[in-house]
């Protein structure tokens, strides 16, 4: 592995030239976009309208042009200094820029935080005319999805107060972050030959992974046991977040905490409660695999630590950068040549891909960008198959915000989170197929079916019990219940056992694994990625089965950015969210596939 970044070859490292010539331009046009500054108000010129939209459209149509020009500079400047700061962490210049943009950033939402709530409090014969107004045309959608907001709106004084109280009600998930992330220690873990090794959150999947139980044992007894020694303060700040949902409802009227969170991207609460209810009702395919991986793993109990070792040795599936690149054009071919031809320029000569780890690069990996950017991508690429899956992702992403900005006007074009895993488990699923047909020998086909299985199975199953959890506790909450430790541990270690218990052994320590979730204070987060692989999952055999007609419907919606709600969009795309067909079809999939590899590993 080359570490050093100035050794790399152009075509490996992100074109970030394109977007600023130099860290000079860039500082340039940062100081350019604070010249307006006065005291402390950046934007005095915007700060200027605060009281005036209800003096007529030409005014909110000026305010408007103004907030939406500079948050897209803004976007740009934060776009180059955040990837610049990610190629290098501990480079000095880069992270003060990084710094200093981040800040504006965060002053800017702040300063232009009274636009919305304004607009709210128009009466509404006036918004009405506004979204219907020919002088706001370009902005009808934007209206229209505050409008939509109105019947939770309060007076002026209640959403005054109701915004500073949820500042302060920010603490309990910047308690967790900082409790995760820089506080909390752990105990060494020791493998099978009893050597100690360090945890660490990264380290901890690796464990698990491995073929020495008795290490995956201990990294899982030791992870559980550390947040269960914190279990009453955390479960504490879990109920803080809670409270938090549960303030919101009540001010705002909502029906319950799950309303709370999806009402503003027009999601039916049944979506969620569907999901949650025709995974569990359909679990004996997970059970199945269970228990296929009990027997191929020769072990006489499966436990929970034994979810993610490899069933098979490794099939030393390796591949070149070059190899990863054209398997993943391959595998598009399905979605046309244009959009093969885009990709394999974004990949090329356009340079969207920073390839190769080097030293102080920030690790994992990532599709980036801003409308007047290209889509860029960030890798850590050694060649193993899971990289290659990882290239395909992030370049379905790219791929989804290439379209969105080509077709869809700035205010329009970020796609919203709950579609927002599609294009990339789209893509994950075509590689998935297109080396499974090519695969050489029952060894390559056994893990790349393996690996899908463990993918379905950590985000559908996995996800929605997940999902299930933060439902029930905000659930208790509604009905005054104290969520106290004992309480929910029980709980999470009912719903594992509801999960897994018929194929596994429940390990006691496991209780305490809900105490280590970021995700529980996102708010009903970890439903979309059940939801979200389900979709692309009934999207790809749509496409495959149909042809012209659903490709160009997919690629309709990858091109439709947020001009429209999110369950709307995938309509667009030929999928329905708000049936179970998509889950049902997801779980038949899994099951047709654990069918596939169990006959594999009877052939001998
Ligand atoms: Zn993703």
């Amino acid at each position: 592995m080359e570490n050093d970044r100035s050794k790399l070859s152009k075509k490996d490292i992100w074109n970030v030239e394109k977007l600023f010539e130099s860290p000079e331009m860039w500082e340039k046009e940062f100081l350019f976009f604070m010249s307006e500054k006065k005291n402390e108000v950046i934007f005095p010129q915007i700060a200027e309208f605060v009281g005036k939209i209800k003096e007529g459209e030409k005014t909110l149509f000026e305010l408007l042009n103004l907030y939406f020009e500079k948050e897209r500079t803004l976007s740009k400047l934060y776009t180059y200094a955040h990837l610049r700061h990610d190629e290098d962490v501990a480079h000095e210049k880069h992270k003060d820029a990084f710094d200093r943009v981040s800040m504006i950033y965060y002053l800017f939402s702040k300063e232009m935080s009274w636009i919305e709530p304004e607009i709210l409090q128009l009466n509404n014969e006036t918004l009405e005319k506004y979204t219907n107004s020919e002088v706001l045309k370009d902005y009808r959608i934007y209206l229209e999805k505050i409008a939509y907001q109105k019947p939770h709106t309060r007076s002026i004084e209640i959403e005054e107060m109701a915004a500073l109280a949820v500042i302060a009600m920010q603490t309990p998930q910047k308690a967790f972050g900082l409790l995760n992330n820089a506080d909390l220690t752990f105990e060494d873990v020791v493998d099978g030959k009893g050597n100690k090794h360090k945890l660490t959150h990264g380290k901890y999947s690796l464990y698990l992974q491995s073929t020495d139980r008795v290490l995956r044992k201990s990294a899982f007894t030791t992870m559980q046991n550390t947040y269960i020694n914190f279990e009453n303060t955390i479960t504490e700040l879990i109920q803080g977040q809670v409270q938090k949902s549960l303030f919101v409802k009540r001010i705002k009227n909502y029906a319950s905490c799950l309303e709370q969170s999806l009402y503003v991207h027009q999601i039916d609460t049944s979506v969620y409660h569907s999901l949650v209810k025709t995974v569990r009702s359909n679990l004996d395919p997970l059970y199945d695999y269970l228990a296929l991986r009990k027997q191929v793993l020769g072990l006489e109990k499966l436990h929970l630590y034994d979810l993610y070792a490899p069933i098979t040795e490794d099939s030393s599936m390796k591949f070149s950068y070059d190899e990863a690149k054209k398997i993943t054009l391959e595998s598009v071919e399905p979605l046309g040549e244009e959009y093969q031809a885009i990709l394999a320029k974004g990949l090329g000569e356009d340079r969207w891909v920073d390839v190769y780890e080097t030293s102080r690069k920030r690790s994992g990996a990532y599709s980036s960008g801003c409308y007047d950017s290209v889509p860029y991508i960030l890798l850590n690429f050694e060649g193993t198959l899971r990289d290659c899956m990882t290239l395909t992702h992030e370049a379905g992403h790219s791929m989804h915000s290439y379209l969105s900005h080509k077709n869809q006007p700035y205010p329009y074009s970020h796609y919203p989170i709950f579609v927002a895993e599609v294009a990339s488990t789209f893509n994950e699923e075509l590689l998935f197929r297109h080396l499974l047909k090519n695969a050489k020998n029952k060894k390559e086909k056994i893990s790349l079916i393996a690996g899908k299985l463990d993918d379905i199975r950590s985000t559908l199953f996995r996800q929605t019990m997940f999902a299930e959890f933060e439902l029930k506790i905000h659930e208790l909450a509604e009905k005054g219940a104290t969520l106290s430790a004992p309480s929910l541990k029980k709980l999470y270690y009912e719903l594992n056992h509801d999960y897994y218990g018929k194929e596994c052994v429940i390990d006691e320590e496991v209780s305490g694994e809900y105490l280590r979730i970021p995700h529980f204070y996102y708010n009903f987060y970890v439903y979309q990625y059940a939801t979200g692989i389900s979709a692309a999952l009934t999207l790809v055999e749509k496409v495959l089965r149909e042809g012209n007609e659903a490709r160009d419907a997919y690629l309709k919606f990858l091109s439709s950015g947020s001009s429209k709600y999110p369950i709307d969009l995938l309509k667009t795309a030929g999928v329905d969210m708000t049936t179970r067909e998509p889950v049902i079809t997801l779980i038949k999939y899994f099951s047709d596939l654990v069918h596939d590899l169990k006959e594999l590993i009877q052939k001998k």
